[in-house]
């Protein structure tokens, strides 16, 4: 097993741990299988500390992303099916058409347990 996890890539920090380069545009974030600490680095010092090529880095880095943004539209669409079957329940519950009714029927689906775990869940794989 490799000792170096790439978790992906994002902006959330322009210094790299490694040399303390600044204004990044984005980090490639590690982590250290052994010691379980997480950092950020450039692709240059990630793939030195993870004794990788630079390619290999950016490819895995890229993988990562994929697999987020794939995770998290997803856990999106599983909200919008949520938010529909709760605007067609509302429906028949009130009476009133699902149409022009958008601010009633949603602040209420904003406010039910079901959006929270779902909204949580998400925000976690988005982390
Ligand atoms: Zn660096």
């Amino acid at each position: 097993m490799k000792r170096f996890k790439i978790l992906g890539t994002n902006g959330d920090q322009d210094v790299c741990d490694i040399c303390g380069r600044v204004d990044l545009q984005k980090v490639v974030w590690l982590e250290d299988s052994e010691s379980g600490q997480v950092f950020a680095a450039g692709t240059v010092c990630a793939a030195k500390m993870a004794k990788w090529t630079v390619k290999e880095i950016k490819s895995a880095a890229r993988e990562a992303d994929n697999r987020k943004r794939k995770s998290i539209m997803a856990a999106n669409s599983r909200i919008s099916d949520a938010a529909c079957k709760f605007r067609d329940e509302w429906s028949k519950r009130t009476g009133r058409p699902t149409q022009g009714n958008f601010k009633a029927w949603h602040t209420e689906w904003l406010a039910t347990e079901e959006f929270e775990t779902l909204e949580t869940a998400r925000d976690k794989i988005a982390a």
